[in-house]
């Protein structure tokens, strides 16, 4: 149903085209104005109706800064006052790293009527990539963070000791600091040994998964030029990506798509 005025923040899913919800789905076809980031993927656009304008909002990293955010909260406010219906289509889940409390919190501010529908952030299609978040053997914790700052610098907060007593930590926007937070979480009590992995694009269909231990994660993602958007997963449900029986990507020489049809 398209409501005028209404602002729509919508979560577009991991990377796959397919994995947005019907809902989100239904919103998006219906909209006046598309406004997307980066992480979007370009098939979903095609789905708008035709006479709908597509506003590229996105910077690939998530570090939009708060000027260009308040420009985005701006422009969803205008567009809303002249009785348009805007989709804001943003990467994975509109609040998970996603700045999508900011906007909701920008639009009820300036009392205009808004929806948040939900997406499949990143970490949780990792059970895509045979990388279990919870299995029951595999301890009773898992942690999304944001890897975004730099660990030595006074912005990054983490409990470095409470993360390292958890069983699973996912790390977003990490890897440029992939070998501080590595060294940071074992220094903070986590075993070396503890597996890790390095999973980039996630679900598209160049998706690459580089595997190791806490120990050596930071120098197998460099040696396979691994590159954002990736998510840093540390704990012991990497394991059971080899026991899922899933063809595993040697990253440092072909890089393969994980298939399902092995038996299981
Ligand atoms: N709102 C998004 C996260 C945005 S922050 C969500 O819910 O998924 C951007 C970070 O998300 C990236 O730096 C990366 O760490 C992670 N990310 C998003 N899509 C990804 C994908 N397809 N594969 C791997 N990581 C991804």
């Amino acid at each position: 149903m398209r409501r005028a005025g209404t602002v729509y923040l919508v979560g577009a899913g991991p990377g796959a085209p397919d994995l947005i919800t019907v809902r989100a789905l239904r919103q998006l076809r219906v909209a006046d104005f598309v406004l997307y980031d980066a992480l979007v993927a370009p098939e979903l656009l095609e789905e708008a109706r035709s006479d709908a304008q597509h506003i590229y909002v996105g910077k690939r990293g998530y570090c939009v800064g708060s000027t260009v955010q308040g420009e985005i909260n701006e422009l969803m406010i205008q567009l809303a006052r002249q009785g348009r219906a805007v989709c804001r289509l943003k990467g994975g889940d509109p609040c998970v790293f996603g700045r999508g409390g900011e906007e909701a919190e920008a639009l009820a501010a300036a009392g205009i009527p808004f929806e948040i529908i939900p997406g499949v952030t990143a970490a949780l299609a990792l059970s895509s990539a045979g990388i279990p978040l919870t299995h029951r053997a595999a301890g009773q914790s898992v942690a999304l963070v944001t890897g975004h700052f730099d660990p030595d610098s006074p912005d990054c907060t983490l409990d470095w000791e409470a993360l390292a007593r958890l069983t699973c930590v996912v790390f977003y926007m990490g890897l440029r600091h992939l070998a501080r937070i590595a060294a940071r979480i074992s220094e903070a009590g986590m075993s070396l040994d503890t597996p890790a992995a390095v999973v980039e694009r996630l679900t598209s269909s160049d998706e690459r998964v580089v595997t190791g231990t806490l120990a050596n994660i930071a120098a197998r993602a460099a040696d396979a030029g691994a590159q954002a958007p990736a998510l840093i997963v540390v704990g012991e449900p990497v394991r059971y990506r080899e026991r899922l029986a899933l063809t595993i990507a040697d990253a440092l020489s072909t890089p393969a798509r994980v298939t399902h049809d092995q038996p299981r």
